[in-house]
């Protein structure tokens, strides 16, 4: 395992994302994959262009051998978004053990409902944002109060955190292979996702270029099909590959 190098990065007003250890990384995609026929590393070049051509035939495989250990902060309706995604393991705070601290994710800005995607949000100029800071802010104090209380009168963690709202910060690890992160960076980076979860799909793809730039590249090249404008003009900042330069 290698040590982490990179800063935690923070997403949202509260949340954050830590790499806690890699393991295998570009080198170790390669070596999987020319293990098939007892072969070993060709030099950097072959070995790039080898991870461009598994990712653009679907040789999905050997990019499981390349794995990632996050700790992550996220309000709980992050987290459970975030959960869907079977192919990791994950390990929780418990909110039956331990007490929540004060932290909930205040939203700098409200936007509107999409009327277009039922699932999606829109920027709302209109929008009183004072107001909603304001409604929102006194819900999620007097939330949290009831909680005090009921655990002032003796009542279970288990039970009382029944009165708190879904914007609250959870963490968790989670430990993923290169293949399913690909696949969370696609749907979570992508401009369809909630807002919130986006960040952190971006923030994961930062971890993920700075660790394996072979397979970032690659997976840019042929594995992005979403819409997100910085991993768009990423893109269209790479290299022309040289088998299509003049
Ligand atoms: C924009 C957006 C909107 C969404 N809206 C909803 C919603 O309204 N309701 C809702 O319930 N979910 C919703 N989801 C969650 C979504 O359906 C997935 O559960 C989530 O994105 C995890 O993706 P995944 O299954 O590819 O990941 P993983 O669970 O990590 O699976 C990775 C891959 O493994 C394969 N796989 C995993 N399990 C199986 C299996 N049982 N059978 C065959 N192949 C398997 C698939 O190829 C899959 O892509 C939404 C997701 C996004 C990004």
């Amino acid at each position: 395992m290698t040590e982490n190098s990179l800063e935690t990065i923070k997403v949202l007003d509260k949340g954050f994302v830590r790499l806690v250890e890699t393991m295998g990384g570009d080198q170790g995609v390669v070596d999987a994959a020319r293990v098939s026929y007892g072969g070993t590393s060709k030099g950097a070049e072959a070995d790039r262009k080898l991870i461009g051509y598994l990712l653009s035939h679907s040789h999905m495989t050997p990019f499981e051998h390349a794995v990632f250990k996050f700790h992550v902060a996220a309000p709980i309706f992050v987290a459970r978004q975030w959960f869907r995604h079977r192919f990791a393991a994950y390990n929780e705070v418990s909110f039956r053990y331990t007490e929540v601290k004060d932290d909930f994710y205040m939203p700098a800005v409200w936007r509107a409902q999409d009327r277009k995607n039922k699932q999606g949000s829109v920027a709302a100029p209109a929008l009183d944002q004072a107001a909603l800071h304001g409604l929102f802010k006194t819900q999620v104090e007097a939330a949290h109060a009831a909680y005090k209380a009921m655990l002032g009168q003796g009542v279970a963690r288990e039970m009382a955190r029944m009165v708190l709202p879904v914007n609250l910060y959870t963490e968790f690890y989670w430990t993923v292979n290169a293949r399913s992160l690909m696949n969370f960076v696609a749907l979570r980076a992508d401009v369809h996702a909630q807002w919130e979860i986006q960040r952190y799909g971006e923030a994961m793809a930062r971890v993920f270029k700075e660790r394996m730039p072979w397979t970032y590249e690659a997976f840019l090249r042929h594995g992005w099909k979403g819409e997100n404008a910085a991993i768009a003009a990423e893109r269209a900042a790479l290299p022309v590959p040289q088998a299509a330069a003049k």
